[in-house]
């Protein structure tokens, strides 16, 4: 999603490898690079690489987050009129993003980032609820988001923000608390504080957890996960011996729970579709 979180899109393209190796239990859909023109110039600024220049972060100045372009929470995205919720025009890479969810409707999405502090990386579960933000329950998607952290951890990997050890929790940091089942469940509208609201807006995450209703689609809240990988540096962009095999390290520990996680049918039980 962010081109400057290059060790994204390097676990992305490990995914694949071995996903073509070991077959998932399921079909999968890898995008490795949303936005491979932000990553091609994150990769173009090497020196600044998981420096907070965020080269790559953003298309531009004046665009805003790559990750607060989605529609209105339980709208459908609407090709005839491709704007987001604050009433933007959705970049290209985003319309096509959406395009393919509402086409596939996949039961699970993982969305794959990377975090500056490793105190925030691991996995992180959105609450779903209905078209009217109704909480549907938070259960089932937390203790998948945390069974994943734990994979990750037991392959000696740093997913510091899932707190296993301490209470686990699968709510990112930033995010309000989860609503009981049957509440209405509040959302985080602001990431970043960047001029123009450019860091506002609805989130992949917020948008896909819930359910949509109206003459475009209707369709049901879909589990996403929300992975924080530590850093942004790929093998490739470490500076010295130890870095690389630390970067190695968490690379393998991700990428070897997510095949995991998707070789286990029973970890995310197919949820029946409505209507
Ligand atoms: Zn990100």
């Amino acid at each position: 999603v962010h081109g400057s979180e290059l060790s994204s899109i390097e676990l992305a393209y490990e995914l694949v490898k071995q996903s073509e190796q070991k077959t998932p239990a399921h079909n999968v859909i890898i995008i490795p690079s949303l936005f491979p023109d932000n990553a091609f110039a994150a990769n173009d600024d090497s020196t600044s690489i998981g420096s907070t220049k965020n080269t790559g972060r953003y298309t531009s100045d004046i665009t805003a987050d790559p990750n607060r372009q989605m529609p209105s929470l339980g709208k459908a995205f609407d090709i005839r009129q491709p704007l987001d919720s604050m009433e933007r025009v959705i970049e290209l890479e985003n319309t096509l993003l959406l395009q393919l969810v509402q086409t596939f409707r996949p039961n699970l999405i993982i969305s794959l980032h990377a975090t500056r502090s490793s105190a925030y990386s691991g996995v992180f579960a959105d609450p779903r609820a209905d078209h009217n933000s109704i909480a549907l329950g938070f259960e089932e998607d937390s203790t998948l988001a945390t069974s994943l952290a734990a994979l990750i951890e037991r392959n000696g990997g740093i997913a510091d923000g899932n707190h296993l050890f301490a209470k686990p929790t699968a709510v990112y940091v930033n995010d309000p608390p989860i609503a009981p089942k049957g509440f209405l469940q509040q959302r985080n509208f602001k990431g970043s504080v960047l001029n123009n609201k450019r860091g506002e807006g609805v989130s992949l995450g917020s948008w896909a957890s819930t359910a949509v209703c109206d003459s475009i689609d209707n369709r049901d809240a879909i589990t996403i996960l929300t992975v924080e990988f530590p850093g942004s540096k790929r093998v490739k962009d470490a500076k010295t011996i130890l870095e690389k095999k630390n970067i190695s390290v968490q690379l393998a520990a991700y990428t070897k729970a997510i095949i995991q996680l998707l070789r286990k049918p029973e970890l995310f039980p197919i949820k029946k579709i409505d209507g």
